[in-house]
């Protein structure tokens, strides 16, 4: 009976080392160790064996069953690494492989005609200011020579956030706020910033719009100094050859007011359909300070004198690009974004 103990384990430790994965296994397990298999089958004989024999049998049964039991088990243990690594393996990541490119995106050309236009006024010697865009009805008209009644109100018509708060309409209120924060001393700022008015959307207007507002004051100042200034931002914005000319016209805030034109880029000056045969395309409008305004922000006009302008960053983007719809600066549409990207 022991002889069949010994074949029984080498069988065994036999087809455990034969085993490839955890199911064959649980069947070797299975055919050796359950109540059914042949050790413990061999269990029932105990019963007939003599005192002496039952002890030295049994001993050996139970050694067996340990043995193969301990071989199934470090089997088991075996199998279970090598199937962790194959799956390690077959999950691996290869760090080698290329990360997805990630396109750069353009700058918008409203901020890259805003930044130029900033530069060639910061080589000029002006610095930049800034004021609120949630204006007064006192700062963004009444203190700009614009009170109540003036019919100027009814064509910048805005929206208000209650009687006398509104967005402003220009950004011409810094103007104000400059002057009455530099107290009699002289000035030389511009101030790009977002303005609004209430107009309806379409490719020429856009209820949200952008200035460049310049202003300058001091003793002696008068208005070649202010065509000189523009005429120096025009050569540098739109080129050398570009002449300007000036226009008179009408702003509460300044007196005498001008339109500023430039010779048109297209025709060089002879007249096309861009600039409707005149030669010309309008770029912006400015003025000498008006002397109200100079008195109301604390600036004797005997003293002193100044001017003023506002440029349309997006009427300068427009030309310098070509661009036909004013929309197009506010819609985020990549695809117009990035035909300005510098390469
Ligand atoms: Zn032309």
């Amino acid at each position: 009976m022991a002889q069949s103990l010994d074949l029984i384990r080498e069988e065994a430790l036999k087809k455990i080392s034969d085993c490839k994965n955890t199911d064959e296994i649980n069947e070797v397990r299975n055919t050796y160790l359950s109540k059914k298999s042949e050790l413990m089958s061999l269990m029932s004989t105990l019963g007939s064996l003599t005192p002496d024999e039952r002890k030295e049998f049994g001993m050996k049964l139970n050694q067996t069953k340990s043995q193969i039991s301990e071989a199934l088990n470090a089997k088991q243990e075996e199998l279970a690494t090598v199937e962790l690594n194959k799956k390690l393996a077959s999950e691996e990541i290869d760090i080698s492989l290329p990360g997805r490119n990630f396109s750069r995106g353009g700058k918008n050309p409203f901020y890259i005609i805003e930044d130029e236009i900033t530069d060639i006024f910061l080589g000029m010697g002006f610095s930049v200011a800034s004021g609120p865009e949630i204006e007064t009805d006192l700062f963004n008209f009444e203190l700009l020579n614009i009170p109540k009644d003036h019919p100027a109100r009814d064509m910048q018509d805005t929206f208000y956030i209650n009687d006398n708060t509104l967005l402003r309409t220009h950004t011409s209120p810094v103007q104000a706020h400059t002057m009455q924060e530099s107290k009699g001393e002289p000035i030389r700022i511009i101030c790009p910033g977002k303005t609004y008015r209430r107009d309806d959307d379409d490719a020429t207007h856009s209820h949200q719009f952008a200035q460049i507002e310049g202003l300058v004051i001091d003793k002696g100042i008068n208005i070649g100094h202010l065509k000189a200034t523009l005429e120096l931002f025009a050569k540098k914005m739109f080129g050398e050859k570009r002449e300007i000319r000036l226009r008179s016209s009408y702003f509460p805030f300044t007196e005498p007011s001008v339109e500023v034109d430039i010779t048109c880029a297209n025709c060089g000056g002879k007249g096309c359909s861009m600039c409707k045969g005149t030669g010309y395309i309008e770029i912006l409008g400015g003025g000498m300070v008006h002397p109200n305004v100079l008195k109301m922000n604390g600036y004797d006009p005997e003293v002193y004198s100044g001017f003023a302008f506002g440029i349309g960053i997006e009427r300068v983007a427009i030309l310098r690009y070509g661009i036909d719809d004013i929309r197009k600066f506010y819609q985020n549409d990549v695809r117009f974004i990035e035909q300005f990207k510098k390469a």
